[in-house]
């Protein structure tokens, strides 16, 4: 091994066995590689050992992905900078290392201010374009913003405002990848489809990794299950959302897009669910420029209410009255005031026309109200996972176990009557949040002990099948990884689970990448 680049694992790196599934895994070494050299002569090293690779970003992952099942972490925290911009046809991309964090990019792009010490006169010469025009942004915006480029294009993230401009992949115009045996491909939207379901890289070397595209019909919802699969496909979607287990992303070129110039958001206050969910079946239908349509229920608020009380770090949160249950929130982005008046106002109809009291919603026209409401979106979550943290001090076996299951339109109403009816009768505590605009609702089950946890558990294997017979994905925007490489078996069955083998084998025949990801361990080996 290159004692420089890979490190045995010490008491050091034990943050590095864990993501924020709070599952703890296993490895015998650790490597932070600054190029993609290093990564290549890791991979090799790893490679001739027969030594299992499990590729990390920043580790916010909720499905375990990027936690080692044994032998060797690569981490992409090094691999931090924005190394070229381009400017073609109007449109700016952006070159970008896999460890680059989404909140850094956000700044940067916001503020204009990058790097270019090292660039090269192309990009210096975009990067002047760039500066006199107007403002862009990147649109993938899961909550958590420290998440890298890397793992978001891995696990096809997507955030609130994926309602209007999709989850990670559309934005994704190139990536180059190196293979566990260390040899490198790219793949550019564009350039390079599959021939039906023959799917053929050439690597830089002039050699070929020719796979089978698997022959599944991908659900007509947000999806971030396995492996992205259609006829005639474009080669790069075949890498977007793969998991870490067909290669490590050593660089990765991004779309901008320009900022709206308004953006307006207003939250509403329900006294029910069911009025909540006929105002969102309404406004989908019928108001146009709708970035996001975001989701809380009574056990989400339940949570930032203690919240509130008790720590003075979310004494920002607005004080939630006690007749309210739901709690939904739109986002509009618009070309002029009046024309955000006009959505607004559809929007108000639609509320009102679902039992809605205008008195009971919160408008936010700039900045300062919008990041309110944004700090209210993010403290879920946060909450949600400081309450898990506090009963696992109880009952250290429990983890926080968080349903990222999407459905068609149609079948709104019925997935939220299902996890309603079958969370009564099994007597659990939940708190629900999430994109109901995409029918994409994180229920999360908040068990008190080891029973309560494995009874639910069971519960989400019958969403699982439930979903996919309503034509729905067991993922839309956390990937699969390791937990949830059983509901990918439900939802494709075995036949297709073998087809999406076969590409991992034609990719890492040693079956070293990632490994429990996709699919559970045993299999693989
Ligand atoms: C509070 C909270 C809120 C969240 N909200 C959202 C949300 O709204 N939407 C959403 O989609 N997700 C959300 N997430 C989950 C998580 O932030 C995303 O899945 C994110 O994309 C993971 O990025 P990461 O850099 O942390 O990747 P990691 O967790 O480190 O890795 C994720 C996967 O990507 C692979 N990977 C990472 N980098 C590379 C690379 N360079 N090459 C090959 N494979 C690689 C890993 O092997 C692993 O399979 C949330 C997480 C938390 C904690």
């Amino acid at each position: 091994m290159q004692a420089e680049l890979i490190k045995p694992m010490s008491e050091d790196f034990a943050d590095y066995l864990r993501d924020e599934s709070r599952s703890i895994g296993h490895a015998e070494h650790i490597a932070f590689p600054h190029s993609e050299e290093e990564i290549v002569a890791a991979l090799r090293a790893c490679y001739q050992q027969g030594e299992k690779i499990t590729v990390q970003g920043a580790r916010t992952g909720l499905a375990a992905a990027a936690v080692p099942y044994g032998g060797c972490i690569i981490n992409m925290s090094r691999m931090n900078r924005v190394t070229a911009m381009r400017h073609e046809n109007g449109t700016y991309y952006l070159t970008l290392q896999p460890g680059v964090v989404l909140s850094e990019l956000k700044k940067m792009i916001g503020s204009k201010k990058f790097d270019t010490a090292d660039w090269d006169e192309d990009a210096k010469q975009a990067y002047v374009d760039f500066c006199k025009d107007g403002e862009f942004f990147f649109s993938p915006d899961p909550t958590e913003t420290s998440a890298t480029i890397g793992g978001m294009v891995c696990c096809n993230a997507s955030g609130a405002r994926s309602y209007h401009y999709g989850a990670t992949r559309p934005h994704i115009h190139r990536v180059r990848m190196a293979l566990a045996d260390g040899r490198i491909i790219s793949a550019e939207r564009g350039k390079g489809r599959a021939n039906g379901y023959d799917a053929v890289f050439t690597c830089e070397d002039g050699s070929q990794v020719s796979a089978k595209v698997p022959s599944y019909r991908m659900p007509h919802t947000k999806n971030a299950s396995g492996y992205y699969a259609e006829k005639d496909m474009e080669l790069i979607d075949l890498l977007i959302s793969s998991d870490g287990t067909l290669g490590v992303m050593t660089e990765i070129e991004v779309t901008l897009l320009p900022q709206p110039q308004i953006i307006w958001g207003v939250s509403l206050l329900f006294e029910n669910e069911q009025s909540s969910l006929e105002f969102v079946d309404q406004m989908r239908r019928t108001v146009e420029g709708v970035a996001s349509v975001e989701f809380f229920d009574t056990g989400a608020l339940d949570v930032l209410r203690e919240q509130k009380r008790k720590s003075t770090a979310f004494s920002a949160l607005p004080v939630i009255e006690p007749f309210v249950t739901t709690v939904v929130y739109v986002e509009l982005h618009c070309d002029t005031e009046e024309q955000a008046q006009q959505r607004l106002f559809a929007v108000g109809e639609a509320f009102t026309k679902a039992g809605g009291k205008e008195e009971n919603s919160w408008v936010a026209r700039n900045q300062s109200d919008l990041d309110r409401l944004m700090f209210f979106r993010h403290a879920v979550p946060e909450s949600v996972n400081m309450l898990i943290d506090q009963r696992k001090q109880k009952d250290p076996t429990i983890t926080k176990l968080g349903a990222d299951m999407s459905v068609p339109n149609e079948h709104l109403f019925d997935v939220v009557k299902l996890y309603r009816a079958t969370l009564k009768e099994n007597n659990l505590e939940s708190a629900t949040w999430g994109h109901v605009g995409n029918n994409h609702l994180h229920v999360n089950v908040l068990p008190n002990n080891a029973e309560e946890y494995n009874r639910a558990k069971e519960l989400f294997k019958t969403w699982a099948a439930k979903v996919t017979e309503m034509g729905g994905a067991v993922s839309a925007e956390h990937g699969v990884g390791k937990l949830k490489a059983a509901f990918l078996t439900i939802m494709y069955g075995e036949k297709h689970i073998d087809e999406m083998r076969a590409l991992k084998r034609a990719f890492d025949p040693k079956w070293l990448l990632g490994v429990g990801n996709l699919f559970s361990e045993k299999e693989g080996i």
